[in-house]
């Protein structure tokens, strides 16, 4: 399952730059976690690094992006199969 920000994010910026996947991004008003690219930290660590430095704790798990285990170690495949191509491209 993907993660989400709630309305008591303070726009702290402490997240965003430790999300192993780049998923948190600072959307309208606050920062905001791409359901596409939150495997929950599936693959990088054993706890989602974002909870883990929220000062106020509004990221709970978002219960419309139920996924399992599994699903989550597709996506972390999935995803380090892109960025190399990515990177490969702006080079
Ligand atoms: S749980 Fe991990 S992958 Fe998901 S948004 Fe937080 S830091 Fe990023
Ligand atoms: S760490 Fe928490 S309060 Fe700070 S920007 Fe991220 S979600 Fe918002």
């Amino acid at each position: 399952m993907a993660l989400m920000i709630t309305d008591e994010c303070i726009n702290c910026d402490v997240c965003e730059p430790e999300c192993p996947n780049e998923a948190i991004y600072l959307g309208k008003e606050i920062y905001e976690i791409d359901p596409h690219k939150c495997t929950e930290c599936v693959g990088h660590f054993d706890e989602p690094q974002c909870v883990q430095v929220c000062p106020v704790a509004c990221i709970p798990v978002d219960p419309k992006n139920v996924e399992s285990k599994e699903t989550l170690w597709e996506k972390y495949h999935r995803l380090q199969a892109v960025i190399p191509i990515i990177a490969a491209r702006s080079n």
